[in-house]
């Protein structure tokens, strides 16, 4: 009980914070705060945490039995004998480059797909959209990140902050912000990056998958980030139900 009221919590802290900066530094000004589909957002918020860190604890426990092998005790000491800051960046690196190939595979198996769609389903764009999601999505995205997060040797405790890190990351990559910095969208992801990723724009589809930093986009062929232009649409072609649990169901429907 104690738990959700934290999450209540945490979307008045959001809501509060964000939106305010949203007017101000509205990239859509005519957007509402409630806009269609934001019930099914916050009904995300309230959740997803509890389905997703259940299961993904489960799931973890079974690939460090299944995964055990792999390790070297002698790696892992050398690994943890570094700085904290080499460590930190290690991670950061290793996290934005799994990231980065786990989200393009969801968008190219159809079977991923599905679930990802769910995300992608916002026809409008606020911070509270970051909380879409599908439980399964997410999970299988942390499972991917977990087995080489364990043989390398980086703590629980890192992967568990990353994962906030990544959280919070994801709540302003979504807002209804515009900031265009001359030099730095260029370094670090910004709403206008993320925003375009989301769009149904043919020209935008299959794009910008970093969730830190660009130049991941820009190695491997997959950054888009035009000059004096924004999204026309978001969302996608397949029609994803509208409420919370359609959307839970929506990847078991054969189609
Ligand atoms: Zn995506
Ligand atoms: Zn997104």
């Amino acid at each position: 009980m104690e738990a959700i009221f934290g999450q209540f919590f945490g979307l008045f802290l959001f809501f509060v914070v964000f939106t305010p900066l949203e007017r101000y530094f509205a990239l859509r000004k005519e957007q509402k705060i409630f806009r269609p589909g934001w019930l099914t957002d916050a009904t995300y918020f309230l959740l997803n945490r509890f389905m997703v860190d259940s299961v993904s604890f489960l799931i973890i426990v079974v690939l460090a039995i299944v995964w055990h092998w792999m390790i070297s005790p002698d790696f892992q000491a050398k690994v943890a004998a570094q700085s904290t800051w080499l460590q930190f960046i290690e991670a950061l690196l290793l996290i934005e480059v799994l990231g980065y190939f786990y989200h393009r595979w969801s968008h190219s198996s159809p079977l991923l797909w599905k679930f990802h769609a769910v995300h992608h389903s916002s026809s409008q764009m606020d911070w509270l959209a970051a909380a879409r999601g599908h439980p399964l999505d997410q999970i299988f995205a942390r499972a991917f990140f977990f087995v080489p997060f364990y043989v390398i040797g980086f703590n629980e405790k890192t992967l568990g902050g990353f994962v906030f890190i990544l959280a919070l990351n994801g709540i302003y990559l979504h807002s209804n912000m515009r900031f265009r910095p001359k030099y730095l969208r260029w370094l670090i992801v910004t709403p206008e990056h993320h925003h375009w990723h989301h769009s149904n724009d043919i020209e935008a589809r299959n794009k910008n998958f970093a969730a830190l930093f660009p130049f991941m986009d820009l190695i491997f062929g997959t950054l888009y980030l035009p000059k004096n232009k924004t999204p026309q649409t978001y969302g996608v072609s397949e029609n994803v139900p509208k409420g919370f649990l359609g959307q839970l169901k929506y990847p078991f429907k054969k189609i």
